[in-house]
């Protein structure tokens, strides 16, 4: 990802770049703003930048064996510290880690990008760790702090730091975004979501997969209610419902052989079985082991089959025949 890639709030961009142009970019800056808004994903691009080995101004270059590694997340100068999840703040032993490891050189970098997310979960005596190498800071060093708020952090944390402020984009501007980087959803979908979420890119994703995942198992039950069945014809129908979309078709392919898997547990009576969907306990009182085995096996054909760009109408004759024989 480059800045150009950075959609949105051009203010604040211009401001980063020019900041950088002039080789003024400060060692501490805080990031602000609601979820989902891309202050992980700007904090990402900065670090990038910041250990991007390229000649050129046009940083980050995307080609040096630094920017490689960061954009994997394998770079050992760009540390990322975040809340464990069964925690209510971020331990004090993690930032005394950072106070210890940022008068080491880097390894790979000139510099190392520390970066902390949601850094308003640091109490104020973590905060005042930080403070004392923000007030000294190593050459070598650079923190990127990330926060719903700034005005949540010590107000000498702030007075150190530089403050950018992230808003959510304007509506049209999360659509076009939103359509390029995510084809498998429609238009229509895209829009729903951004409006809900009033131009948050972020959570318009987490809800565009919800809505999708959700749209995924519901067409795998319906298709797995219908290998049960008697009827040819209701397998045929469901399967259909796989032709518009070969990445959707895929999904629910994997979706299917969780749902089959489920079912050979279910029929071994194995595990607790409370999170067991209605055609888990159908196809297990119905279909025997063997016949149950031989679907999955059916079923890893057919991803192989999406694999290997098949026509999608061929493809749903196909399954519902080996379905069939499967069965028999
Ligand atoms: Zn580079």
């Amino acid at each position: 990802m480059k800045f150009k890639d950075f959609v949105g709030n051009d203010k604040v961009m211009s401001e980063i770049k020019s900041l950088m142009q002039q080789n003024r970019f400060p060692h501490s800056i805080i990031i602000e703003g609601e979820d989902g808004v891309g202050k992980t994903t700007l904090a990402m691009l900065i670090a990038k930048w910041a250990v991007c080995s390229s000649e050129n101004d046009d940083k980050p270059c995307e080609v040096c064996n630094n920017c490689y590694k960061a954009e994997n997340n394998i770079h050992p100068d760009i540390i990322t510290i975040t809340k464990p999840k069964d925690k209510a703040l971020i331990p004090v032993d993690m930032i005394r880690v950072i106070r210890s490891d940022a008068y080491v050189l880097p390894n790979d970098a000139e510099k190392k990008v520390y970066i902390i997310d949601d850094s308003d979960k640091m109490d104020a005596y973590s905060q005042n760790t930080i403070l004392k190498i923000l007030e000294e800071p190593p050459k070598t060093a650079m923190f990127i702090m990330t926060c719903v708020s700034a005005y949540s952090m010590l107000e000498t944390v702030r007075s150190r730091s530089s403050i950018f402020s992230l808003l959510p984009v304007d509506e049209n501007t999360a659509v076009d975004f939103l359509s390029e980087h995510c084809p498998s959803y429609s238009r229509d979908n895209i829009i729903s979501a951004v409006k809900s979420t009033n131009g948050n890119i972020g959570k318009s994703i987490l809800a565009l997969d919800d809505s999708y995942f959700s749209n995924v198992n519901e067409t795998a039950e319906m298709i797995a209610l219908a290998i049960g069945d008697i009827y040819e014809f209701s397998l045929l129908a469901s399967l259909y419902t796989l032709v518009s979309d070969k990445n959707f078709a895929y999904d629910v392919m994997k979706a299917l052989i969780k749902i089959i898997r489920d079912s050979i547990v279910f029929s071994d009576k194995i595990k607790s079985l409370s999170m067991s969907s209605k055609s888990v306990e159908y196809l297990a009182g119905r279909l025997s082991k063997r016949k149950l085995l031989k679907l999955i096996e059916v079923l890893y054909n057919s991803q192989k089959a999406l694999d290997s760009n098949i026509n999608l109408n061929l493809f749903v004759t196909w399954l519902c025949i080996k379905i069939r024989e499967s069965l028999q």
